[in-house]
């Protein structure tokens, strides 16, 4: 360690993935130098006191929309990255429905580019998954993963969705030969779209039932998002089986609990790789939530218990809050015609917060939510232990959390471009305070101190040699 360091992180309760001590952190060019017992951190040109904080490796939030290019006046890299340093989070990982779709290099690049100047905290980018023959490239330019939208909206009114279906499962198949020949994952919302359709139309549409009351019993029935999604996900794991590729399901939680049960025998049984992330809102939003807030949330916890079973006993992998927002303008038609306008959820700022209650409330432990929040998903996606760890040599990525800190989520202190939460209301205790990216404070005191172009872009470990 050198004699002065750039950084001590002193006084706090160091939690790691199968425990918690008391213990200095010492911080120096962006990376953890050391580890030592309270009180024997050398000096120090910046010290954090966190005594009586929690002090957790830097939380990665896989599943986020941040709008851009395209749709700007939705989100952006500067306002979606600002409302995850609120959350706690030091990494995000941005999903592909923009305009234009990250789906080939040149768009690949320009959007690194844009995210670049922009980003509060690090950032991955999935790469779209539409066209086989450009799989590879995206995969030496960085991406994180492939994403594919196995799915279309039900009345394509959300475009950018449609163009981005893959639907023919001989093309998804040719796309799952194309990601194993790269060793990334391959990250696919399921669905088939067809069924989801027919039923939709027939029960609810065809016959003026569009309201967003509509809307929730269209959904707890499992025309949207349910049944179909699991038969999404049955063809899915056959032809991953068949590929070897190397498959992450998206929404678990949101399809009905059959998908728990497939994916657990594909783990267990088949021995597939395949892991799969959970929204925290399949856990936590109530049904009296998803009633007041109507279209600003297109799901909420309807088998909650299946979920938590899901967390339990390793058939979920990971937590997250999926961050996908749309303007109030384009959401508040939802409340007459909820099938007829972009469907989407805020989370980027409120699940951390709503975890860490659930900490409070003794549902859910630190530990497991730095596993499922941290240490998995780093693993998963080839970013360990640089991201999801705190040993000599990691980035210096932390969240630093106030268990007595409570509030109220409420629109006012979102630093989302959409202006609403769909949390609105919600109260919470516990929260992070201080967020800490490679050894910089991005926000310090719950206020946010990091500039726009901080964040650095992570590639994925098939990123050519740079
Ligand atoms: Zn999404």
């Amino acid at each position: 360690m050198t004699e002065t360091i750039d950084l001590a992180v002193v006084n706090g309760d160091v939690v790691l993935p199968h425990g918690t001590m008391r213990a200095d952190l010492c911080i120096s060019e962006g990376r953890i130098a050391g580890v030592v017992a309270p009180g024997q951190a050398p000096r120090a040109k910046r010290v954090i006191d966190a005594k009586g904080l929690k002090v957790l490796p830097g939380l990665i939030h896989v599943h986020c929309h941040f709008r851009e290019p395209g749709h700007t006046y939705k989100e952006d890299f500067e306002t979606g990255t600002r409302a995850a340093a609120a959350g706690g989070i030091t990494t995000c990982f941005d999903m592909t429905n923009n305009d234009p779709h990250p789906t080939t290099l040149d768009a690949f690049e320009r959007k690194r580019e844009l995210a670049s100047s922009k980003a509060l905290v690090d950032f991955a980018l999935y790469g779209g998954g539409l066209y086989p023959a450009t799989v590879a490239a995206l995969a030496a330019a960085g991406a994180i993963g492939i994403k594919i939208f196995n799915t279309r909206h039900v009345k394509e009114v959300y475009p950018y969705i449609s163009e981005l279906g893959v639907v023919d499962h001989g093309i998804l198949h040719e796309l799952f030969e194309a990601v194993a020949d790269t060793g990334l994952v391959c990250s696919v919302h399921h669905d088939d779209s067809e069924w989801c359709k027919r039923m939709t139309f027939r029960d609810y549409i065809d016959r003026g039932r569009t309201d967003s009351a509509a809307y929730r019993e269209c959904y707890a029935k499992g025309y949207m998002y349910g049944h179909g999604m699991v038969a999404g996900l049955a063809a899915s794991l056959y032809y991953a089986r068949l590929t070897g590729v190397r498959l992450h399901v998206l929404h678990l939680g949101v399809m009905p609990p059959a998908a728990n049960e497939m994916v657990a025998h594909a783990k267990r049984s088949l021995g597939q790789d395949v892991t799969a992330e959970l929204e925290v809102a399949s856990l936590l939003m109530s049904a009296a939530q998803a009633e007041k807030v109507g279209p600003f949330a297109y799901l909420w916890a309807y088998a909650p218990e299946a979920g938590w079973a899901a967390l339990a006993d390793g058939t979920a992998d990971m937590l997250v809050g999926e961050h996908a927002p749309h303007t109030v303008a384009e959401v508040e038609p939802g409340w007459q015609d909820n099938f007829s306008i972009p469907l989407g959820i805020t989370g980027a700022q409120e699940f951390i917060p709503l975890l860490l209650t659930e900490v409070n409330r003794g549902r859910l432990t630190l530990q497991t939510l730095v596993r499922m929040c941290s240490e998995q998903p780093a693993k998963r996606f080839g970013l360990y232990p640089r991201k999801g760890s705190l040993e000599i040599g990691a980035d210096a990525d932390l969240t630093i959390v106030d268990m007595q800190k409570s509030a109220t989520l409420t629109r006012s202190d979102m630093h989302s471009r959409t202006g609403h939460t769909s949390w609105e209301g919600v109260g919470v205790e516990g929260m992070p305070v201080h967020t800490i990216v490679r050894g910089e404070p991005v926000m310090l005191d719950r206020a946010i101190v990091g500039k726009p172009g901080q964040g650095r872009f992570v590639p994925g470990l098939a990123a050519a040699a740079r």
